[in-house]
């Protein structure tokens, strides 16, 4: 895959995410998009604010990059509580998990990223912290162990996931609040990549911020990503703005495709055209064809390319549009004979 379209790549590379850090909007007039999931947060959050209460276990799902680490960081800043982030893997046992619980101050907001890959065990050790904010801690070893209950400050339990499929149905069924992030409009990402020009201190043409959002394939964290590498391009190459010209030479430079597809996309649509004759294909052929699961391709990869009209789902399977071979500068065969 292309690094640099990559959403996860650079993610705790140090410098990297420290940029990263700072591009990050801090409240909700700062976060562009999304606009029906942040109506219905704004108001939830109102409330328990006026209740002085802890919000509602929140999940947010949806590809990786749109903005799941960044809505929990501001809805801790909105309920003016503090947060502990950490994910799925890094909670190895129960205990690691009962160190983080018991540390929650009142309503603070516990972030937990890829909860779909928790094990089941603090899977399990979660739901009573979530359900009545009670714990039961192993005490002693040996003939004295005994397990004592405790009870915690009620916190907000975020969850992220790229991947809700996974989620088991009793951890689904414990969040009050459930959101699915969309991937992002050219328009928006455009106004993303303006105001982290600002934050960069980095002019900016209009233009050129339409061109870098085209294509950052619907993901703000690709578009700040490419944002970085072509403010290097004006800074070496030009005179230190990054108009259209400057912008197209380092996505060029850069291997960005045209329409902000990365590789995956590209081999799903090559794949449907060159073995199964443009579509239409059953989910699981066409996964077995480009080696990825069908899941992955569900939930990553296809909305996009239906957003953008690369990819119709029908009820025989999945087929190419017009558009996919104008992309891939290719001749559609059912037409040629027409
Ligand atoms: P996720 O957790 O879904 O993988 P993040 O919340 O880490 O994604 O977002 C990645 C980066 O993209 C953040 O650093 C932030 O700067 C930027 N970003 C995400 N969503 C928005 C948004 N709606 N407005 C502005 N910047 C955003």
């Amino acid at each position: 895959m292309n690094e640099h379209l990559d959403p996860t790549t650079n993610r705790y590379n140090s410098e990297e995410f420290d940029l990263e850090k700072k591009l990050r909007p801090l409240s909700f007039d700062d976060f562009a998009g999304q606009d029906h999931v942040l109506e219905n947060l704004k108001i939830f959050v109102a409330a328990a604010n006026q209740r002085n209460e802890a919000l509602d276990h929140t999940l947010f799902h949806g590809p990786p990059g749109l903005g799941k680490t960044t809505l929990a960081n501001i809805l801790a800043n909105e309920l003016e509580v503090g947060i502990k982030i950490t994910s799925g893997p890094v909670l190895d046992k129960p205990g690691d998990l009962a160190g983080l619980l018991t540390n929650l101050e009142e309503r603070d907001v516990l972030f937990i990223d890829e909860i779909h890959r928790l094990s089941p065990i603090v899977e399990e050790y979660l739901y009573s912290a979530m359900e009545d904010f009670k714990i039961d801690i192993m005490i002693e070893s040996g003939p004295n162990a005994r397990t004592v209950q405790i009870n915690l400050n009620p916190f907000t339990l975020i969850g992220a996931t790229t991947r809700s499929g996974l989620l088991t149905s009793p951890m689904r069924a414990r969040f009050g609040i459930s959101s699915r992030l969309q991937y992002y409009s050219t328009e928006l990402l455009a106004t993303i990549i303006e105001r982290s020009a600002v934050i960069l201190k980095v002019p900016i043409q209009i233009n050129a911020a339409i061109e870098i959002a085209r294509r950052s394939r619907g993901t703000p964290r690709i578009a700040n990503a490419l944002l970085r590498r072509v403010r290097d391009f004006a800074q070496i190459k030009g005179n230190g703005t990054i108009d259209l010209e400057i912008a197209q030479y380092g996505l060029n430079a850069l291997n960005v495709d045209a329409n902000g597809l990365d590789e995956m996309d590209n081999k799903i649509l090559t794949a449907i055209i060159s073995k199964f004759k443009g579509g239409p294909v059953g989910i699981s052929t066409l996964a077995t064809a480009v080696s990825e699961s069908a899941e992955t391709i569900e939930e990553v990869y296809e909305p996009f390319l239906i957003q953008e009209g690369f990819l119709m789902r029908t009820p025989r399977g999945r087929e190419v549009t017009e558009k996919t071979y104008k992309h891939l500068g290719k001749v559609n065969p059912n037409l040629q004979g027409g």
